[in-house]
């Protein structure tokens, strides 16, 4: 737990091997420097939040589309990009009239045709109409309005049991339906997220979303994924990161070119 490290010490730390790998992957994640400014992990994901929030705006949680949609949409968003899901989704709703029934009792061949655009359709298709079932067996309805009465780690588990619903599908689900506190990890969080040195350099979404979660307080989660999207987006971008202009340079690793990006 990243918390259980807030109380290691430094004295500590260096009174061990200063050349054991491990020594130093914990002396990154817990400083952005051991000379000057001790900053602990957790304040530096405050900073994150806080000069997003000063950049993009303080963004509240509504309710976005009604869960089982949401949950569908997410399965066609794999590997495709928002525009492509969200046409293969209203493709999908127009031919079967909004009726998930008819959706599960349909071929395949129809139900590929309509989510084409999305790609993957072979996959898709599949893992749309199973988990269609699934929902249909296991609750007689195609709902998910329960999931806030589970506590988070169950509901998050619960939807990973669908096909093809990985964490950051499930953690989608969880906090734009319902705000409750999962963190849901793609690829623009992942990257910045190790170029900051909140991780180290190759840490999996999964990873990742447990740092977060661990770092900041829930209410903090819906703005900050917001906002780090848009920032990796429009600012940290894959090949070429426009650190120039970025606000987070001052505590980015990758910038500053310390720990893991020394
Ligand atoms: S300073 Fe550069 S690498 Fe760091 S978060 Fe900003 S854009 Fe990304």
């Amino acid at each position: 737990m990243i918390h259980g490290l807030k109380g290691f010490r430094e004295e500590e730390f260096l009174a061990g091997n200063p050349f054991n790998p491990c020594n130093r992957w914990i002396k990154s994640l817990l400083y952005l420097s051991l000379e000057e400014n001790l900053v602990t992990l957790q304040e530096k994901a405050e900073f994150v939040y806080a000069a997003l929030v000063a950049a993009y705006g303080e963004l509240h949680w509504q309710p976005s589309n009604e869960p089982v949609d949401e949950l569908i949409w997410t399965i066609l968003s794999a590997n495709t990009n928002d525009t492509n899901s969200g046409r293969a989704f209203h493709n999908l709703k127009e031919r079967f009239g909004g009726d998930w029934d008819a959706v599960r009792t349909a071929s395949l061949d129809e139900i590929k045709e309509a989510i084409r655009v999305a790609g993957m359709y072979n996959q898709k298709a599949p893992n749309l109409v199973a988990s269609l079932e699934k929902l249909k067996q296991e609750r007689g309805a195609y709902s998910l309005d329960d999931l806030p009465d589970k506590p988070v780690a169950e509901a998050q588990r619960y939807l990973e049991s669908f096909p093809g619903v990985g964490h950051k599908t499930a953690s989608i689900v969880l906090l734009f339906c319902f705000n409750m506190a999962a963190f849901p990890v793609d690829t623009h969080i992942q990257r910045q997220t190790q170029r900051l040195g909140l991780s180290d350099r190759k840490a999996s979404p999964e990873k990742i979303k447990g740092i977060w979660e661990a770092l900041l307080p829930a209410e903090t989660f819906y703005a900050l994924h917001v906002n780090l999207i848009r920032h990796g987006r429009e600012v940290c971008q894959a090949r070429t990161p426009r650190c120039e202009i970025c606000v987070l340079q001052a505590q980015c690793d990758y910038f500053q070119q310390q720990g893991a990006w020394r």
